[in-house]
């Protein structure tokens, strides 16, 4: 079985430090991959916490997770060794419901296996990215173009799929007016699509200090949410606005600037659920959602789109023992605009 090397949380809200672990010996299905970057989610910052109710531990977090190749199983036919992979939050699911049939594994009716913190059909838990290397089905395993910076595609394994599924769904399009709310690592992917489909981007923040750089990803114009006044001028005016705010927030307020028959789309998911008035979906015929992650065929199309339009996450490299910095900075919004742990720091 493969030896892994990578970093845990041993207990709740513990800090991160090394820990050794085995990976299963790859079957016939699937890719071994030596892991090169590895994206850093506010969700891993949430689970290593247990915001999100009981979890597993020891728990490697990491599913924004870019290496290369290094052995397949006899079966496999869509990767060989050496070549770029990618893997995301999930590394497998039941394969037989709806949701699977139509390539939505990331609703499927009996869960999916996620990256980390789960568990694997055959009962073994699941470790993620910020690690040396890791064995997942091909089913799973995404391809990556060598045309982009590997180190700053990592993001897009869950940050760019999470923005990009709701933004094709909801068809956000040119002569659209977009508000984003929240410039963090999911934020600035959803800026950075919303404006590469053509729609008029506003980016609501709470960090004054960011506007210039959301002009720079995209945002035709930066709103600065705590200012009552500023909001008000954008009242019923929004086709469709995606939040992905990490903490308790005001969504009426948010709710109140979509149009009449828009929608807004939940992705942040803090650690207490928001407050609805009723009444600001029911005098505007509005829609209110959620959205989670992306499948793996719609994964691969928002890759090859990325590829094909140079589309890359805005990074800030970090090495593994950095990682309990990087979460304090993270919970203090001090993120630009993604930190990817360089895995070839990861040393014995
Ligand atoms: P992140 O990089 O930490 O960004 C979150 C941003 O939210 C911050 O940078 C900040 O932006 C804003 N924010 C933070 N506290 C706020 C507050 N009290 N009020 C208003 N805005 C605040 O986090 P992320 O990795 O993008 O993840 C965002 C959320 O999405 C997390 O809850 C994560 O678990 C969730 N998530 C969901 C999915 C899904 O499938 N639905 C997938 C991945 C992640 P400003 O400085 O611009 O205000
Ligand atoms: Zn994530
Ligand atoms: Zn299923």
């Amino acid at each position: 079985m493969p030896a892994s090397l990578g970093y845990a949380a041993l207990s709740p809200k513990a800090p991160l430090g090394p820990f050794r672990f085995e990976r299963r010996e790859p079957g016939p299905h699937d890719v071994q991959i030596e892991i090169h970057y590895c994206g850093v989610c506010h969700s891993d910052l949430h689970q290593v916490n247990e915001e999100w109710g009981t979890a597993t531990f020891p728990m490697v977090p990491g599913h924004e997770i870019v290496g290369r190749v290094v052995k397949v199983g006899a079966h496999v036919k869509g990767f060989k060794p050496g070549d770029l992979a990618g893997v995301g939050c999930m590394v497998d699911s039941c394969r037989s419901c709806p949701s699977c049939g139509e390539g939505l594994e990331q609703y499927c009716d009996k869960g999916f296996v996620g990256t980390y913190g789960s568990k694997q059909k055959d009962g073994t838990p699941t470790y993620g990215g910020y690690s040396n290397n890791i064995v997942v089905d091909e089913a799973f395993t995404l391809r990556i173009s060598p045309k982009l910076n590997p180190a700053a595609v990592a993001p897009l394994l869950c940050a760019g799929i999470t923005t990009w599924s709701p933004l094709r769904h909801w068809k956000v399009s040119k002569g659209q007016k977009i508000g984003i709310v929240g410039l963090g690592g999911l934020g600035h992917m959803g800026v950075k699509f919303a404006h590469s489909f053509g729609a008029r981007v506003v980016l609501f923040t709470t960090s004054q200090a960011k506007a210039e750089d959301a002009r720079r990803l995209g945002a035709d114009e930066v709103v600065v949410s705590r200012n009552k006044d500023e909001m008000k001028k954008h009242a019923r005016s929004f086709d469709f606005i995606l939040d992905t705010v990490s903490a308790p927030h005001d969504i009426n307020a948010l709710l109140g600037l979509v149009k009449r028959d828009g929608a807004m789309t939940l992705l942040g998911v803090p650690p207490a659920d928001p407050s609805l008035k009723v009444g600001n979906l029911i005098f505007a015929r509005r829609q209110l959602g959620g959205s989670l992650i992306g499948g793996i065929r719609e994964t691969q199309e928002m890759l090859d789109y990325c590829a094909e339009h140079g589309i890359v996450s805005d990074i800030e490299m970090i090495p593994m023992h950095k990682i309990n910095e990087a979460y304090e900075r993270m919970l203090k919004s001090d993120v630009k605009y993604r930190f990817v742990i360089d895995l070839a720091t990861l040393k014995p």
